[in-house]
């Protein structure tokens, strides 16, 4: 063989072990960095410098209905504990984060977002009490998202069925994965979503659910997945994302395959 034709057929076969290879999520953003913190605009900016697939991120809907980011139901303000979606934006708004940016509306997220050059931002709405706020907060920060042209650079994630099902109705074309670990992937597959997100340790119970769901046109993401061990399992067990808090551990782990 020609040693062109040789080269050119390892070039093509290192383009296919990257296509089969996991893409990389950053919990929270890659907030174990110098001046992070968790869902802060800076992690953002870190998981988009480290060429990240996708920045997670978690929403609340205030009480006065403005979309804002934190991943707990409640907050701490001046030593008092506050209900994130019971609290108005007004008082959210004193909170800082442990990097001192103050707590981030939707809004200003996606303004920053929309700086990012590589990432993809996966919007994780948080459950409510009630099914209208949910319904209200899928309704605004898709509005929001569509507004600024990022469609295609977002995708969204939750626990809850109702909000999956909202999502995937005011934005069909896009990618919505469920979290919960308690659905099949036929099931998922006759929803309509893109895949499921689902903890390590269902996947670990139920390994079969990934070829399942492959065998379907569905995509597999997994959480959060740090340790080295459990890595290399998800890796083992063929799943296309793996959501970390290690990002850098994970791509080394990757790159040795
Ligand atoms: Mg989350």
């Amino acid at each position: 063989m020609e040693k062109k034709t040789l080269l050119l057929i390892l070039v093509l076969l290192a383009g296919l072990a990257n296509i089969s290879a996991q893409q990389i999520i950053a919990h929270r953003g890659y907030w174990k960095t110098e001046g992070s913190a968790q869902n802060s605009i800076e992690a953002l900016m870190q998981a988009d410098a480290i060429k990240a697939y996708g920045s997670e991120v978690d929403i609340w809907l205030s009480s006065d209905g403005i979309p804002v980011v934190n991943h707990d139901a409640e907050v701490t303000l001046n030593g008092n504990k506050l209900i994130v979606q019971d609290t108005p934006f007004e008082t959210l708004k004193q909170i800082k984060l442990a990097n001192g940016e103050s707590l981030p509306t939707v809004e200003k997220y996606l303004d920053a977002f929309a700086k990012c050059n590589h990432t993809k931002l996966i919007i994780e709405f948080k459950t409510h009490n009630l099914k209208e706020r949910e319904d209200e907060l899928a309704r605004k920060v898709i509005d929001m998202v569509n507004e600024r042209g990022l469609q295609k650079k977002v995708e969204y994630i939750s626990f809850g069925i109702n909000l999956v099902q909202q999502v995937k109705k005011l934005a069909p074309q896009a990618s919505v994965y469920y979290l919960n670990g308690d659905i099949t992937p036929q099931i998922l597959s006759k929803m309509g979503l893109t895949g499921l997100d689902y903890h390590y340790n269902v996947l670990l119970k139920r390994p079969e659910w990934v070829k399942e769901a492959h065998d379907l046109g569905l995509k597999v993401n997994t959480w959060t997945v740090n340790s080295p061990e459990v890595i290399q399992q998800m890796i083992d067990l063929k799943v296309d994302f793996i959501t970390t808090d290690e990002p850098l551990l994970v791509r080394e782990t990757i790159q040795k395959q």
